[in-house]
Order: C-alpha cells, then sequence, then structure tokens
C-alpha cells in the first residue's frame, strides 16, 4: 500500500496496488503541467486508488478532449489524471507518492519533445513518442 499526499496535504489517498507503466515523459504538456523537464506518470487501476481525504479539494483541467489533468486548488500540486478512453485506470503523477515504491521506471517517452537544457541520462530506453506497443 503507498500512501500519497499533494504539497498542502488537504488531498490524501492511498494505492493498493502495483503501479504499472512508470515512464519518464518530456513532452511539452507534461512539461508545463509539472513545471519541470519531465511528468513521471504511472498507471494504478481505478479500484485500487482510495481518496483519503481531500477529494473535493482537486480542480480539475481539460488540456484536450476527455482528458482531465486533475490538482490541489490550494497547493497546485499534479495529483492524477483520467481519460475517457480507459475509464478503469487513473495515471499518478508519481512525486505526490510519500512511500518508497518498489516499481521502476520502463522507459523515457516523448523525448524528441524534450526541453533543449535537459540531458537524459541512463540506460532506459528513450522513444520519439509512446512506446511502439502502446
Ligand atoms: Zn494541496
Ligand atoms: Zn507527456
Amino acid at each position: 500500500m503507498y500512501s500519497c499526499s499533494c504539497l498542502c496535504g488537504k488531498a490524501r489517498f492511498e494505492i493498493t496496488s502495483k503501479i504499472q507503466n512508470i515512464v519518464f515523459c518530456h513532452c511539452s504538456q507534461c512539461r508545463k503541467a509539472q513545471g519541470s523537464a519531465f511528468a513521471t506518470n504511472g498507471n494504478v487501476d481505478t479500484a485500487e486508488f482510495k481518496f483519503i481525504s481531500g477529494e473535493n479539494e482537486l480542480t480539475g483541467y481539460v488540456p484536450s478532449p476527455g482528458q482531465t489533468k486533475y490538482f490541489c486548488k490550494h497547493c497546485g500540486s499534479p495529483i492524477i489524471s483520467k481519460n475517457e478512453s480507459n475509464p478503469n485506470m487513473v495515471r499518478i503523477h508519481l512525486g505526490v507518492i510519500e512511500s518508497d515504491i518498489s516499481e521502476r521506471l520502463i522507459d523515457h517517452i516523448f523525448v524528441t519533445s524534450k526541453a533543449n537544457w535537459e540531458d537524459i541520462e541512463g540506460d532506459l530506453p528513450k522513444y520519439e513518442s509512446y512506446e511502439p506497443s502502446r
């Protein structure tokens, strides 16, 4: 079980399963949403994701039809994203997880969109957009 919270602590939730398909995404949308060089995202089954408190403290933004990014309306922490095309899955932004996690990142995606000031290091696979298998 993983404990998670936003920066101000008003939104708290738990993940009761493994986190799947954790990636570094370097696309321009993720960079702006995170205010950083990349986003670190993973998938969790909706049934394995549970709010402890503060679900009503989140607000959403729709960057593209069918997709909503939820963040804390008090501190701005990006929390989760949902996609209507995959309603059984929640996309978690890993920075809000307080626990150590046992899963590891699998790759870098949208590396051709990376900021020119970022050097991607390490041996993980790098893809121009999504992985070919997605
Ligand atoms: Zn907050
Ligand atoms: Zn992205």
